[in-house]
């Protein structure tokens, strides 16, 4: 196709307006549609990503404005991208611009770009000095970049010229310089199972295209081996794979597994840990279709990779696939329209599946796989107790069956872990004379004892505010004020009480904020350098600790309470991962679950290593209550400085919705669970339908109408398919 020059192209911008803007760009060419753009925006200047060109606009010619410059250096965002954002943006109600824009790896989204780099540069004095204090690996990359452009490299800073250079290096001209690989030998993949062999048999037997299966398959039954047979078949066919994993923590362990096996082919993790120049050079290894296999938390599902051929999601029912703020997407649900569009086939994979994807295979929408035993032939499932702490009262939260059967394993020289999942020292600061509680004077939250230097200190876990405690209570001036409860510090003393010489770790997000910290940890009880873990689900995440033997949960029913439909669910998935924990080689293992329902039937459920059980019992009572997955939802959240300013907003939103909403059900305008946090008064409004079609026919008016409010001190947002409250 061929424009009259000068040519328009419409741009998108991170602007908080749903719309796109024209420019007049003279030598723009179809070839030009998602490549970025660097475009005049007010009285400075933007970076924005080309959609579309246009043969008219509305835009009046005076104020019609010229494009800066095309980025030509690089490869412009594939048509499958663009299709994968528009569909987002339009799904999840946010605006094209910031969708595209936030898909780009950090560095695009700032760097500025002229014309290609000059073949040399000079570095300033500043910036050789910097460059002195630089890792090995950052100088060697240097090195090799002065080689390949045969002179010195420069720029205004060090990190412009990393991006720089790194986006160059990865046009083609770092093709002449592989740098070497480790000389490892591949892995040698185990003989199948005979469920593994009937998975990969099911799947391979099936006609290419598009299928989205469901693998449900307890902890340790060899997920991750048919993964990466999977893997192996669709590399051999040229295709690109992508695999999602929930969190950060867990990719290094991951990473090392796959690039054992394929130790030939380039792998690529994204992540936020990574630091710019890093994110970049993996995102761009996909994009040039140079990366086999992206490993990747949930921002990788938006990642082009050309060849792509087959996508899995991992643990497909963990939250932290749900981003909560800008663009809240769920990766899996958009993997699936992924794959669709792209007609590969999707595998998500999980010992407990999310609720909503149970039912899709019940549906038919998904097809279910299933691995019920374990892999290892030896390895069997742990066996799982409930400890009735009405009758064996806990002291400082340990039963005495609990503490018997840990000092068992002690003696035995196996390691245990305690699991609690709430961290600091103690939920409150309690006045035994008034019964006054420590509250944050900013949030409807408690105050979270913590230790600190020798002392505590009190935290909100809802704003990061920090106090030291008061003296005496603020209320009736009583001295008597006492930590209250368990969290896992408090946990951590009271073994070190009970068991003086056993070696005892605290994993939560206190002690492995810094970077590096876990891995060290993992290392740690890998060399059987501890006794006992105590930690909240960081632990409990696919880590394999061959000697660890004993799982205690302690304070699990809590949950049981919630008001949250969402709850259980979350606290089975929990409790079947930390168990999956125990005894995961030769050695077989127990869970004790310390309880005051014996007699729930989660619990039972749990006893029986019965998902399908809870699944069907929970699904049921979710159709009662017309809960997703028997209905589709979509969640307007607003704060503002007063509670009455919040509600008025949400009531105007109601009365807009009045006549669009067909089939659709609006709920009053509610306060939030949380209804203050940081001082920010908060309310909510729950939008309903059977059909996600006609819940998505109602959202876009409304929502477009809601963003031609004038709400200056409040400020509000859409959440469809939210997974909190
Ligand atoms: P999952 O992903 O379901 O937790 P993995 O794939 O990690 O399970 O397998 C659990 C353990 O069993 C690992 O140590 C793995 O090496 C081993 N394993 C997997 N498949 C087989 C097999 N076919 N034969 C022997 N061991 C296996
Ligand atoms: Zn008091
Ligand atoms: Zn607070």
């Amino acid at each position: 196709m061929t424009y009259s020059s000068p040519a328009l192209i419409q741009v998108a911008l991170d602007a908080p307006l749903d719309r796109l803007f024209d420019y007049l760009a003279p030598e723009a060419t179809a070839a030009d549609i998602g490549r970025r753009v660097r475009v005049p925006f007010g009285r400075r200047e933007q970076i924005g990503v080309i959609v579309g060109l246009a043969s008219a606009t509305t835009v009046p010619q005076e104020q019609l404005r010229t494009a800066i410059a095309v980025d030509r250096n690089l490869p412009a965002l594939p048509a499958d991208i663009l299709a994968l954002a528009r569909f987002a943006a339009g799904y999840y109600q946010h605006p094209l611009g910031p969708v595209l824009l936030s898909l780009l790896p950090p560095a695009l989204k700032r760097a500025a770009f002229r014309a290609p780099p000059p073949a040399a540069y000079a570095l300033t004095e500043a910036g050789h000095a910097r460059a002195a204090a630089l890792p090995a690996r950052a100088t060697a990359q240097l090195r090799l970049a002065e080689r390949l452009i045969d002179g010195p490299v420069a720029a205004e800073s060090l990190a412009d010229l990393r991006t720089a250079l790194l986006a160059w290096l990865k046009q083609g001209l770092a093709c002449a310089a592989e740098l070497p690989r480790p000389g490892q030998p591949a892995d040698l993949p185990p003989t199948l199972t005979a469920d593994q062999a009937a998975v990969l048999a099911a799947m391979t037997g099936h006609s290419g295209g598009f299928t989205a299966w469901l693998l449900h398959g307890v902890t340790g039954s060899g997920k991750t081996e048919v993964y990466l047979r999977l893997i192996e078949g669709t590399l051999n066919r040229g295709g690109q794979v992508l695999v999602l994993l929930p969190e950060i923590h867990l990719t290094p362990q991951m990473v090392e597994r796959f690039g054992r096996r394929f130790p030939g082919r380039r792998l690529v993790s994204l992540h936020s840990g990574l630091n710019d120049g890093e994110r970049l050079a993996g995102w761009l290894d996909g994009l040039t279709g140079r990366a086999d296999i992206v490993l990747g938390t949930r921002l990788a599902v938006f990642a082009p990779l050309p060849r792509l051929g087959l996508i899995i999601v991992d643990e497909e029912h963990d939250a932290s696939y749900k981003q909560m703020e800008g663009l809240r997407y769920h990766a899996r649900d958009v993997a699936v329209w992924r794959a669709r569009a792209a007609d590969i086939p999707l595998l998500l994979g999980s010992a407990t599946p999310a609720l909503e994807s149970w039912a899709n295979a019940k549906r038919d929408r998904y097809r279910l796989l299933s691995l019920p035993e374990r892999a290892h032939a030896e390895a069997e499932l742990p066996q799982v107790r409930l400890i009735d702490s009405r009758t064996d009262k806990p002291k400082q939260g340990i039963t005495e069956a609990m503490r018997q059967a840990l000092a068992d394993n002690l003696a035995r020289g196996e390691q245990s872990l305690v699991f609690i999942n709430r961290r600091g020292f103690a939920p409150v600061l309690y006045c035994r004379a008034c019964g006054h509680v420590s509250q944050c004077p900013r949030c409807a939250a408690h105050q979270v004892v913590h230790r600190h230097r020798g002392g505590y200190q009190l935290r909100c876990h809802h704003c990061g505010l920090a106090a030291r405690p008061p003296e005496a209570c603020p209320t009736c001036g009583s001295l008597d004020l006492q930590p209250a409860g368990q969290g896992t510090q408090k946990v951590e003393d009271t073994l070190a009480e009970l068991f003086p010489d056993a070696r005892v770790l605290r994993v939560d997000r206190d002690t492995t904020a810094r970077r590096g910290a876990f891995a060290a940890m993992r290392e740690a009880i890998a060399n059987r350098e501890i006794d006992i873990l105590v930690g909240t689900q960081i632990v409990a995440k696919g880590h394999d600790f061959p000697m660890l033997t004993l799982v205690g949960v302690i304070g699990a029913d809590q949950a049981l309470m919630s008001t949250d439909f969402r709850a259980s669910e979350r606290l089975f998935a929990q409790l079947m991962q930390v168990g999956g924990r125990a005894g995961r080689a030769a050695h077989s293992g127990r869970v004790l679950i310390q309880t005051e329902y014996p007699h729930h039937p989660l619990y039972a459920a749990l006893v029986a290593h019965d998902y399908p059980a809870f699944a069907e019992r929970t699904l049921k009572e979710r159709r009662q209550a017309e809960f997703p997955p028997w209905s589709y939802q979509a969640l307007l959240r607003c704060d503002a400085r007063s509670m009455a300013e919040a509600m008025a907003f949400l009531e105007t939103a109601c009365t807009l919705g009045q006549d669009l909403a067909d089939g659709v059900l609006l709920y009053d305008p509610v306060p939030a669970l949380m209804p203050r946090v940081a001082n920010r008064e908060r309310a909510q409004l729950l939008v309903q339908s059977a059909s996600r079609a006609r819940l998505q026919r109602f959202l876009t008016p409304w929502i477009g109408r809601l963003r031609e409010q004038k709400t200056a001190s409040l400020r509000w947002s859409i959440d469809v398919d939210p997974l909190d409250w």
